[in-house]
């Protein structure tokens, strides 16, 4: 568990901010279910939750998601999900249990980019931007390449694309970590093949999307497979091998696809 030698209710994200950055020991508190697994010594606990971050904003271009706001309410939203095939919710729903994805938040999940994130995997496949207190509006793409700055999370921001998506996860168990996670989605823009849990974190397949056309043939669903587990790194943990792992993409990225083409609906 950590220690905390002052906590502090932020009125501003000014206030936050100028907190965060006084100590080196400063830090921005989330949901705490991942910080409480540690034993970190925090100067300064900053708590964000008086600041209305915690809702999802919609209007005709995009959805805007506070920092604040629970896996939960992310998963329970019925316009986000129904404009995004479910995937958010899908990617969601095995991570623990509601209890815990009801304190669970959007911006310590995203901020942290872990190796295993499901929603990050999610959110990668879609058109999606992190607004930074400091940084200023980033994709999510180059914030996942980024190194941990400090900085406040503010927003993620999805736009709204017409795309069609998927996602798939493979777990040993339901509600354990994630052996693999796929999302695929397809707009007018093209293909996003996103891969993570690998157990390195989500990452879009370059040049397995761009092999794929609108409406792709066999020959060209085959060739992005075989790119999938080629052109991204896979490693070995307690939950699988590389090797497995490489032909779990290649699975789970073609049933994406199919789900996406076809119709074919395959049960998570
Ligand atoms: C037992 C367990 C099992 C899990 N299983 C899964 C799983 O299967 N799949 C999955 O995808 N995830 C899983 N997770 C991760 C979980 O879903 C959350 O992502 C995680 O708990 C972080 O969210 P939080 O709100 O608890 O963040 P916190 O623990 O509060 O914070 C995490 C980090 O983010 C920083 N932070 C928080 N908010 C902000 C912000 N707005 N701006 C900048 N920095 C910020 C904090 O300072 C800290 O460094 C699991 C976590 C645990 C503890």
């Amino acid at each position: 568990m950590f220690t905390m030698r002052e906590y502090v209710l932020a009125e501003s994200l000014e206030q936050a901010y100028s907190l965060l950055t006084k100590g080196k020991a400063n830090s921005i508190l989330g949901g705490l279910l991942w910080m409480k697994m540690g034993n970190k010594a925090i100067g300064t606990g900053i708590d964000l939750s008086n600041l209305g971050l915690n809702k999802i904003e919609e209007n005709d271009e995009e959805f805007k998601i506070g920092c604040m706001t629970t896996l939960r309410d992310i998963e329970t939203n019925e316009s986000l999900n129904k404009y995004f095939n479910n995937i958010l919710k899908e990617s969601v729903e095995n991570i623990v249990g509601v209890q815990f994805r009801n304190s669970a938040t959007i911006g310590g999940s995203i901020y942290s980019r872990f190796g295993f994130s499901d929603i990050l995997t999610a959110l990668l496949a879609l058109d999606t931007k992190v607004e930074m207190y400091k940084g200023g509006i980033i994709s999510l793409e180059d914030f996942c390449n980024m190194p941990y700055e400090k900085d406040i999370l503010v927003n993620i921001i999805i736009k709204k694309n017409n795309c069609k998506s998927a996602y798939l996860t493979h777990r040993k168990s339901k509600t354990d970590f994630p052996v693999l996670a796929v999302a695929v989605s397809n707009s007018e823009n093209g293909w996003k093949i996103s891969v993570g849990g690998r157990p390195i974190k989500a990452e879009l397949a370059y040049k397995a999307q761009s092999a794929l056309s609108n409406n792709p043939t066999n020959e060209e669903i085959q060739t992005a497979l075989d790119l999938v587990a080629s052109e991204l790194v896979y490693g070995t943990n307690m939950r699988g091998t590389k090797e497995y792992r490489e032909l779990l993409a290649k699975v789970l990225v073609k049933r994406c696809i199919e789900k996406i083409i076809g119709g074919t609906s395959y049960a998570n």
